[in-house]
């Protein structure tokens, strides 16, 4: 159910992205790894944002949201509401850009998440879960203290920063002829796809989300934006209910397919990551992978990119991960 409003990004708005992250992001290095080209019988291309600055792609998107705010808008700064990777992001890009940051988060978030966001120099505010409404919440503060709202998916300029990752890939790598994106509310997906049809148009690019959590899946099937129950999964970036009103139309118009994977796969993937390429992914960051291994995609002889999308997980939590 999509307002014919509302104004879609653009491959050119993803241009305009990289050239304000130009210097600021990294440009994150694309791995190879011969035992993965053997496992799938095909040649795959890792583009590595849990190298991004502050462990994740999330950095682009908040970044060059926040970098379009008029003088008064960075005045008077940005608000968030978030426990995971866009709370650090948007705390790091506000402090690069010399702006106040709050970020609301549950009181119960785990403790290292707080500190690494404070530590970006944001002010976190934290609320009660099970008995208040965060969305009323921020709206309060919003108007309390005339801050911007950025959300971690449904918004065009965090659509077009997210898409600069996919575009640094295929600039790098051309001619794939399909690409895997780790799938929560779409923010990733969305500013890809918009890459892979300027770059690359006939590369097949396919979102990746947890069996559990497949909100897109769904709302492909259906036609319109499907709401489900916030899900049970490992991959706590990818926890969304729904699809935005900026993310589905654009993946409704321009996605290969979405599928799923299990905790279990993505485990496995965590596992091949560390023993085999020697790097740390969080589960979220492990779902393209999981999917082009174990989606029944036939990638024989294919030329394939892979975004691994972040790598900040709890060490505790991981070494679970590891030894299980
Ligand atoms: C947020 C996040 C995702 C999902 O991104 P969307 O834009 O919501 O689809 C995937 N991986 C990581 C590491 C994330 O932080």
């Amino acid at each position: 159910m999509t307002s014919p409003a509302l104004s879609l990004p653009t491959y050119e708005n993803v241009a305009d992205a990289a050239r304000r992250l130009q210097g600021v992001a990294h440009r994150t290095p694309v791995l190879r790894s011969n035992t993965a080209d053997e496992m799938l019988g095909a040649q795959l291309f890792f583009k590595c944002e849990n190298l991004q600055r502050m462990g994740a792609f999330k950095f682009r998107g908040a970044y060059n949201a926040l970098s379009r705010f008029s003088g008064e808008q960075r005045e008077r700064g940005v608000l968030a509401f978030s426990s995971g990777n866009h709370a650090q992001a948007i705390a790091l890009s506000a402090r690069l850009l010399d702006m106040p940051a709050v970020i609301l988060m549950p009181e119960d978030a785990p403790a290292s998440k707080m500190a690494a966001t404070r530590e970006y120099g944001a002010q976190v505010v934290t609320y009660n879960r099970f008995t208040e409404d965060r969305e009323a919440i921020s709206r309060r503060l919003a108007t309390e203290r005339g801050m911007t709202l950025v959300p971690p998916f449904d918004h065009p300029d965090v659509i077009a920063g997210q898409g600069t990752a996919a575009k640094e890939l295929l600039e790098e790598v051309p001619e794939l002829d399909y690409l895997f994106v780790c799938l929560g509310g779409g923010g990733l997906l969305s500013g890809s796809l918009l890459s892979a049809k300027a770059l690359a148009p006939q590369c097949r690019v396919y979102g990746v989300e947890p069996e559990t959590g497949n909100d897109v899946q769904q709302s492909l099937h259906a036609g319109h934006i499907v709401q489900i129950p916030t899900p049970h999964t490992i991959a706590d970036g990818a926890q969304t209910q729904a699809p935005g009103q900026y993310t589905f139309p654009i993946i409704q118009r321009d996605v290969t397919d979405v599928l799923t994977v299990s905790d279990e796969e993505l485990v496995r993937a965590l596992r091949f990551f560390a023993e085999r390429m020697k790097i740390v992914v969080e589960p979220t960051g492990a779902l393209a992978f999981a999917g082009a291994r174990h989606g029944n995609v036939n990638l024989r002889g294919a030329r394939v990119g892979i975004i691994i999308s972040g790598g900040n997980v709890d060490l505790t939590r991981y070494a679970r991960f590891l030894a299980d």
